[in-house]
């Protein structure tokens, strides 16, 4: 038995989300008492490759050639079913992002593998292998025993705790065949719309509600993002009003996220939008009625007028920021 990691990039660099499923598989395999594979595709330099040693990889696998620089759901498929081959990994980690959960399905029918998306935990593999997960828009947790020998498994990113690792691995090249078939659709070019932290990788979010009044009051929630090295983030309303875009509408029919830090000013905290963040490590909710849902799923809540609050919140982090330069 071996493990499988597929470790996502952006532009080239691992995001803190992949060395978070890499130090899962570490701690997996140690169980287990086999290694791990940390699999990379697209164009990485190699002292970027040599981090996933310092996260738990024993190998690396480098997949690199151009036709796969961009995301390809069924072509990445098709590598990463490969490579599981290539190392008889019978479990394949990969992250619950955008990519992930469209990547894990396909793995696990080209593997014939049983498949949890959503981990949260460490399988309990004392009387079989019972994985842990988010259900019910994370409002409840469900123990999946997983039955069969071949397993695919989601990680929900800030779910689990980066850890260094002191060892070495060796990078080999592995271009496995891909299906012309794949790459009927080809991505032309990639235009990014902003140079910020993005929302689902996102450790600390700032969002806001109808609450704010109008687009116009966002520059305070910015500057409390930017103080923070924040994502920003929005109620439904907001979006649907188009005072904020549909990127950052976070719920049940936007994002779901897990940050270790949520912020919510002005939002009433309806369940639509709670389904997609009550996952947050730490919630902290600023709202002027003390009776608004949202401090019932709080960890900390300010009630207050958001003119008011937010701006002292700025003047303090900057205050804090300044006395720690
Ligand atoms: P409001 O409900 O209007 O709340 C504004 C809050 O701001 C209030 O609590 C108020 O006390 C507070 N406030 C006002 N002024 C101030 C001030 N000066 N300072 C501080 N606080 C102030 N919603 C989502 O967010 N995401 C979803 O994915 C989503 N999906 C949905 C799916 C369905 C099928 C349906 C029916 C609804 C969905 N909704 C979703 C909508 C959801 O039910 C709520 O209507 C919405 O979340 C409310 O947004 P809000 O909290 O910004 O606005």
């Amino acid at each position: 038995m071996a493990l499988l990691v597929y470790v996502e990039n952006l532009e080239g660099k691992f995001k803190k989300s992949s060395f978070e499923t890499l130090t899962y598989g570490k701690h997996l395999a140690d169980k287990l008492s086999t290694t791990v594979t940390a699999l990379s595709i697209g164009k990485v330099e190699q002292a970027e490759l040599d981090k996933l040693a310092t996260y738990g990889a024993t190998k690396i696998l480098n997949t690199s050639s151009e036709k796969l620089a961009v995301f390809n759901n069924q072509a990445y498929a098709q590598v990463i079913t490969a490579a599981a081959e290539k190392e008889s990994a019978d479990t394949v980690i990969i992250l619950n992002t955008f990519s992930g959960k469209g990547l894990a399905p396909r793995v696990a029918v080209r593997m014939k593998a049983a498949i949890v998306s959503g981990a949260i935990e460490l399988p309990d593999t004392s009387s079989g292998f019972v994985v842990k997960k988010t259900a019910y828009s994370s409002k409840a947790y469900a123990y999946v025993n997983m039955l069969s020998a071949k397993k695919v498994i989601t990680l929900i990113p800030n779910s689990y705790k980066v850890e260094e690792a002191a060892q070495t691995a060796a990078t080999e090249v592995f271009e496995p065949a891909v299906d012309e078939n794949c790459f009927k659709t080809v991505v032309k070019e990639v235009k990014r719309n902003t140079d910020k932290v993005l929302l689902p990788d996102a450790e600390f979010v700032v969002s806001a509600g109808r609450g704010l009044k109008g687009p116009e009051n966002w520059k305070m929630v910015e500057e409390l993002a930017d103080l923070l090295g924040a994502a920003t983030a929005c109620s439904k309303p907001v979006s649907d009003a188009g005072w904020r875009p549909h990127s950052e509408h976070v719920g049940q029919t936007g994002i779901a996220i897990s940050p270790n830090l949520y912020i919510a000013i002005g939002i009433s905290g309806a369940i639509q939008h709670l389904a997609g963040v009550s996952s947050s490590k730490v919630i902290v909710v600023i709202n002027k009625d003390p009776e608004a849902p949202f401090f019932k799923a709080a960890d900390y809540g300010i009630v207050g007028d958001a003119f008011e609050v937010v701006p002292k919140l700025i003047e303090e982090v900057k205050k804090l920021k300044a006395a720690n330069a």
